[in-house]
């Protein structure tokens, strides 16, 4: 006995001899350790809270409510999250005006960092080693459910079950929500994983570490911005380096496709939109030239900067049936079109068939990028400094403040992107 709490002691001092999760250290610092864990993780299964408050949106038009929900359950191939931060993207706010129709209640929020707090039971041994309890990740917003006949062959982007159970449902891969309020017990559904709340569900294909030189606040964004802006150049513009790019709409996404295109080493990148703001925020991230819409010939200035010919790749990146067609009009022949806006349903892009068939024209949607090969490299890309995340990041928001950052994006004030901060 003596032996024991004199050895506990010694072998308490020295703890730095031992992993966190060592059986040895257990063993001999029970309480020290289990103290611990709440502290890195703030959730412990034995001991983290059994609720947890999350953001409501019930109908269109309504401003989203604060709830408190019961603690959600990872499954088989998930991970509980404690979220840090989270995006404040264009696609909610489409959800939120009733543009989109998504199930509800649900809980939007789909561009997140977090840390794993909780492993789903029956979970891949290499998934725990991947991503253990106490890891800081960042999840995409397209979650793959990595067996599907899309995902067998990579095209994780255009998952099945993604699309038939989270776009359509608003749930995971077994048709179930893992959100359910607390005092009533009624399911409300998830955006993606449902990330305007302090804890969220992710299927683990959908998530990368985060190197703790990275910040949560600043990272939520690679999940969707610069996670949409990467697909868009590596897999539909198939970007070389040297090739002239054309951005149009440079918020959030616009911008990460400049500063992505900059790294694919593009040689002329132009910026397009109506606002000197964003388009001077535009230069700082690498644009080469800028064209206000609402002052200048968005067609006649390209084909001026790119020697009569038009661009390698335009990008369209507000989904608006005007600057879609735009974006057909300022492509060089045998150029490619990457259409990265989500429109209103329903909305249709009209086209010069005839230019198309004889010239070439290649028209291509891009929605995201594939998470499990995409998203560690975004992380690399912005670790290294090559993608300026805080550059980007132009507004922080508390938890509390999400219905006033929505309606800002909505009003055109945020310049860059707002990200809503969690918890700490
Ligand atoms: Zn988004
Ligand atoms: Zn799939």
């Amino acid at each position: 006995m003596a032996f024991f709490s004199s050895a506990s002691r010694y072998l308490c001092r020295r703890r730095q001899i031992f992993t966190p999760y060592s059986p040895l250290r257990r063993l001999f610092c029970d309480s020290a350790s289990a103290e611990e864990q709440i502290k890195a993780a703030g959730y412990h299964v034995g001991g983290g809270p059994s609720f947890m408050r999350g953001t409501v949106f019930w109908e269109p038009n309504r401003p989203l409510t604060m709830e408190e929900f019961q603690m959600p359950r990872p499954k088989a191939g998930e991970l509980l999250i404690k979220t840090k931060a989270c995006g404040v993207c264009h696609s909610d706010l489409h959800v939120l005006k009733g543009e989109l129709p998504f199930s509800s209640p649900c809980v939007l929020g789909h561009e997140i960092t977090g840390e794993v707090v909780e492993i789903g039971p029956h979970t891949d041994v290499s998934i725990r080693e991947r991503f253990p309890v106490g890891s800081h990740v960042v999840g995409a917003f397209i979650m793959p459910c990595g067996n599907c006949f899309f995902c067998v062959r990579g095209q994780e982007d255009i998952c099945e079950a993604f699309f038939a159970y989270n776009r359509s449902k608003g749930t995971l891969y077994d048709g179930q929500t893992r959100l359910f309020l607390r005092n009533t017990g009624n399911p409300v559904y998830m955006y993606s994983m449902g990330g305007l709340a302090e804890y969220c569900v992710i299927p683990a294909n959908a998530v990368a570490i985060l190197p703790s030189s990275l910040p949560y606040t600043e990272s939520a964004i690679l999940g969707c911005a610069v996670f949409t802006a990467y697909g868009a150049m590596r897999h539909a513009a198939e970007l070389h380096a040297g090739d002239s790019v054309a951005v149009v709409g440079v918020g959030g996404v616009g911008a990460s496709c400049i500063q992505i295109a900059r790294a694919f080493g593009a040689a002329e990148i132009i910026a397009v939109d109506v606002l000197d703001e964003k388009l001077s925020k535009a230069v700082s991230l690498g644009a080469t030239h800028a064209i206000n819409a609402s002052k200048e010939d968005v067609i006649e200035k390209i084909k001026e900067i790119t020697g009569g010919k038009g661009v390698d790749v335009a990008v369209e990146a507000l989904g608006k049936p005007i600057t879609f067609v735009q974006c057909t009009k300022v492509v060089r022949d045998g150029g490619k079109a990457v259409m990265v806006g989500l429109a209103p349903t329903n909305a249709l892009g009209e086209v010069d068939i005839t230019r198309l068939v004889r010239r070439q024209i290649k028209i291509i949607g891009s929605y995201g990028a594939r998470a499990r090969q995409d998203l560690p490299q975004v992380v690399k890309l912005a670790e290294t400094g090559i993608f300026n995340l805080k550059n980007t990041v132009s507004r922080k928001c508390r938890f509390e403040e999400a219905n006033e950052a929505y309606k800002d994006l909505d009003g055109g004030k945020i310049i860059g992107r707002a990200v809503i901060e969690i918890t700490e």
